[in-house]
């Protein structure tokens, strides 16, 4: 008899031959500037929580005294019975931290992408899209039936040629970009792009995952840095990153946000955050509020960091964020690095091909705030050491 699923062994193999194969390592500790992995204490290099706010105590403790109150689970979705007070909340709470007309939250910033993007464009619509943009937009992309025009990344100048050829074609039009690219922490020239918008009836719509929290006043995120409140139509955010829990959001334009709520499929079929994900994501809003502590801290770990790295000779890419890549190049150079890291008790990724293109291998170094100035100096001299060994400084 065939066994049906002989081709997943297949693929699997396939993987493992060529260097492919994720093997995912398990973390037996809360997030923080240290993490135990694998039984082994390492300084934690690789998470997006450029706070700290994962395991900030008072997320914990409104997580717990939410618990109390109102339960675990919302029990339906928003449309039919599961809107709780505390959604509501954390919506009015979003747009006002933003400096948006509304906001709408989804179960992670993934469905908000899922959601928002085919119920503003169609068929006969288009897309235009930075191609490196995150695999939601593209996944949310495909699903709207949309006509969708990548541009070269960053690229404002071709994207208005791009616009000047092919938008007369189109009814409606979206142009989309992340904000923050994940893998080299440069910036979308959003006023450019929103520019592009207005001049060619286009919908702004921006995917700030790795920006609120570090960009903007307090991190109010990639908006509010160039000062375009008023002007994005859609931004998306989520809950998972620098704010430390888990959840997606829409801020934006009071119409799209209404919108969504009567036609964004994730909010319309698929149940709310639980109690205790909202409460702590609330928290997290309100202490971004009340200071800037936090993000300041994380800019000056940044800054810090890098230059230090320079100063040690390495190539830390063109990122202007805390993503830090450590450009290595070579790809098996760099799965030895990071093995090299790990077993001097530093925890940071090889980034290899796909991911990034063949040839442009790197560690991707995390800066979180929730690091110590020690801990940095500690990180730094396992750099160095583990550079120097493998003969790339
Ligand atoms: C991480 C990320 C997401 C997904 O966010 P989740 O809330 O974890 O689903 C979406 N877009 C971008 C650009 C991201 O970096």
């Amino acid at each position: 008899m065939s066994d049906k699923l002989q081709w997943i062994d297949d693929a699997l193999a396939e993987l493992r031959e060529k260097g492919l194969y994720n093997t995912i390592r398990t973390i037996e500790s809360p997030q923080g500037a240290w993490l135990v992995v694998d039984g082994k204490r390492v300084l934690n290099f690789c998470s997006n929580n450029y706070l700290g706010l994962a395991n900030d105590p008072r997320l914990v403790q409104a997580a717990k005294e939410a618990i109390d109150k109102l339960g675990v689970g919302p029990a339906a979705v928003r449309t039919i019975a599961g809107t709780m007070s505390i959604h509501v909340e954390l919506e009015k709470r979003l747009a006002e931290f933003k400096e948006a007309e509304a906001a709408i939250q989804f179960q992670s910033g993934f469905t908000a992408n899922l959601g928002t993007i085919p119920a503003l464009v169609g068929r006969g619509d288009a897309i235009f899209s930075d191609e490196l943009n995150h695999a939601s937009i593209i996944d949310g992309s495909r699903l709207s039936r949309a006509q969708i025009v990548r541009y070269p990344h960053n690229d404002a100048r071709t994207l208005r040629t791009l616009l000047e050829e092919q938008r007369g074609q189109f009814n409606r039009a979206l142009i989309v970009t992340d904000g923050v690219f994940s893998m080299d922490g440069d910036i979308a020239p959003l006023p450019e792009l929103t520019r592009l918008a207005e001049e060619f009836d286009c919908m702004m719509m921006v995917d700030d995952a790795h920006g609120e929290g570090v960009l903007g006043h307090g991190g109010r995120g990639i908006v509010h840095h160039f000062d375009l409140q008023g002007r994005v139509d859609v931004e998306v955010g989520t809950m998972s990153k620098a704010f430390g829990v888990v959840g997606g959001y829409v801020a934006g334009n009071a119409k799209v946000v209404e919108w969504l709520r009567q036609r964004g499929r994730p909010f319309l079929f698929s149940s709310a955050t639980t109690v205790p994900d909202t409460a702590a994501c609330l928290a997290a809003v309100n202490i971004l509020e009340e200071s800037t502590e936090l993000v300041d801290r994380l800019w000056e770990n940044t800054h810090y960091f890098k230059d230090e790295m320079v100063k040690l000779g390495f190539d830390i890419g063109q990122s202007m964020t805390p993503i830090t890549p450590v450009m290595l190049g070579d790809e098996k150079l760099t799965q030895e690095f990071s093995r090299r890291l790990f077993e001097e008790g530093v925890f940071a990724t090889a980034i290899a091909y796909p991911t990034v293109p063949l040839g442009k291998a790197r560690i991707r170094v995390m800066i979180s705030a929730a690091h110590s100035r020690d801990d940095l100096d500690q990180g730094l001299a396992v750099f160095a050491k583990v550079g120097r060994e493998l003969g790339v400084i």
